[in-house]
């Protein structure tokens, strides 16, 4: 079974990250999402809430696919690849800034375990989307809608008290 990670914190995931999951989702037997368990970062929303927001949101989507599976991660990437006999990581690249950084963990994951990286290309509607941008923009009361998941929207608003 030819099967792929796509790795990321997703706290919360946004349209830019279900858009590369859902083509993931085309190109592999099974996706698994590999929502990273982080104590030193402070984190919006729980493991558990971040795993439930990012199955609601495949779930929702008009294509909803049907193989995508989610999971919590701890520890290296390959570690959690060979676990779950996956052989390749996809990760979405949203502008040069990203290459650099996502070079070097491609090369470093290939070094340490053979998994192969793909880079896909972001929808440019999602180009200059990111978690962080989202809360941020939430958390002063701007309009997100169109750029995460309902279940998100409704999930930062409930934290925001908007
Ligand atoms: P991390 O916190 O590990 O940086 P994120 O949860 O922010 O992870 O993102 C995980 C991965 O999702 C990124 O490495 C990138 O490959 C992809 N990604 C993030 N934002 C977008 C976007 N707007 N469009 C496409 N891919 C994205």
């Amino acid at each position: 079974m030819r099967r792929a990670a796509c790795p990321g914190s997703f706290d919360p995931i946004t349209n830019g990250h279900l858009d590369i999951i859902v083509r993931a989702s085309r190109l592999f037997d099974e996706v698994v999402v590999a929502v990273s368990i982080n104590k030193s970062k402070v984190n919006l929303f729980t493991v558990d809430e971040r795993m439930d927001l990012i199955r609601e949101a495949v779930g929702a989507h008009p294509a909803a696919p049907t193989n995508v599976i989610v999971e919590s991660s701890h520890g290296l990437l390959v570690d959690f690849c060979r676990v779950h006999g996956i052989q390749s990581i996809v990760k979405g690249l949203r502008a040069v800034s990203d290459f650099d950084y996502e070079l070097q963990m491609a090369q470093m994951n290939n070094s340490l375990a053979g998994v192969e990286t793909l880079f896909m290309s972001t929808n440019p509607q999602y180009a200059f989307l990111s978690s962080s941008l989202v809360k941020e923009v939430a958390r002063y009361g701007g309009d997100v809608s169109g750029l995460v998941p309902d279940v998100v929207l409704k999930g930062l608003r409930d934290r925001s008290g908007l």
